[in-house]
């Protein structure tokens, strides 16, 4: 695994026309922020729904705005596929005959092995396809929702291709700076421990929250009015990961199966404990549970990757 930190200032675009395939959170950032550090020319942008296409025109965040992948990806050195995680292989199917010759071909999936095999599968000799993942974002979907600080000091992982031919090799290192240029630190990873990581610190977290507000939902002998009236009390930041996209995060759990099962299996286990404790009225195991991981989220803010801020900062003004 690489670490990289040092982003340095581009004195002129690092590609002069960049597709995006899905404008949506993340699409739509990558493109506000790629704008806003000067480091992509023409931007074109496909989209296959009519509603936000009319939004990233109002907005003009692209010269060019359509339905068809092929077409936004003519001419284009990057593209970067931004869809859910089962559209990947065909967004890239339908881009495949009018991808230029040497362009780089990334995506932002929640989920790496199996948008990597996608891919692999659907890409034509000749592009360079070096998936990713910038593992930033919130609960909200579509243009609007996108901001052009949204990767600053996160980070985000690419798991390139095993082949270590130079072209390859400099294509990675240029997508490399781009995201740097962004504002992210960049990590190399091999896709599966990508995916075993991000169950244990994404996927699981949204499960339980789906799964927690479910139940409180479904609760007789308590009413929604209260639901909704004591929500402060540690539910309400549950129901915010709990509004995420549902489309995305079906597909997450669909492609993410085996490490997710596996990282329930481990989580399942220690709620049993949990629970025992409670039974037994072990106070003292509880409170070193609870003392450790709250060090955990103090190490979090330490390194930057969340606000010690009152409301996790969610009230400041984003750019
Ligand atoms: P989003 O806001 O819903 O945007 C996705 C956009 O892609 C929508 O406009 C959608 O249109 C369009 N689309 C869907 N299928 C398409 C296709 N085959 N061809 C062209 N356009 C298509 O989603 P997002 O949150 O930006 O997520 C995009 C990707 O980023 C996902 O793979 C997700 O796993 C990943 N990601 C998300 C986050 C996050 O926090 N949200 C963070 C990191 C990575 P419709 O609305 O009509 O479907």
């Amino acid at each position: 695994m690489t670490d990289q930190t040092e982003a340095p200032a581009p004195a002129t675009p690092i590609y002069a026309r960049m597709a995006v395939i899905g404008c949506g959170l993340i699409g739509s950032s990558v493109i506000r922020a790629a704008r806003a550090k000067g480091v992509v020319g023409e931007v074109a942008v496909a989209d296959a729904s009519a509603e936000h296409r009319a939004r990233v025109t109002a907005l003009g965040l692209a010269e060019t705005v359509t339905a068809d992948p092929a077409e936004a990806v003519k001419g284009a050195d990057l593209v970067v596929l931004a869809v859910p995680v089962l559209a990947m292989g065909e967004a890239m199917a339908a881009a495949a005959p009018a991808l230029k010759a040497g362009a780089t071909v990334t995506d932002v999936g929640s989920v790496k092995g199996a948008v990597c095999e996608a891919l692999a599968a659907a890409a034509p000799d000749g592009v360079f396809v070096i998936p990713g993942h910038p593992v930033a974002g919130t609960e909200q979907s579509g243009p609007d929702a996108g901001f052009a600080t949204l990767f600053e000091n996160r980070w985000t992982i690419l798991t390139p291709q095993a082949r270590g031919d130079a072209p390859y090799q400099a294509a990675l290192e240029r997508l490399t700076e781009f995201w740097m240029a962004l504002g992210a630190r960049v990590e190399l990873m091999d896709e599966r421990h990508h995916d075993l990581v991000l169950a244990v610190t994404s996927h699981l977290p949204h499960l339980i929250a789906y799964n927690i507000v479910g139940t409180a939902a479904d609760l007789e002998e308590v009413t929604e009015g209260e639901v909704m009236k004591y929500s402060a009390g540690g539910f309400r930041d549950f129901t915010r990961i709990a509004a995420s996209d549902p489309i995305m995060w079906r597909d997450v759990f669909l492609t993410n199966r085996d490490a997710v099962l596996e990282i329930l299996g481990r989580f399942t286990e220690d709620l049993q404990a949990l629970s025992r404790a409670i039974r037994w009225g072990e106070g003292e195991k509880l409170e070193a549970l609870f003392r450790r991981t709250r060090e955990i989220r103090l190490g979090i803010v330490a390194a930057g990757q969340e606000s010690a801020e009152p409301n996790f900062g969610r009230d400041r003004p984003r750019s």
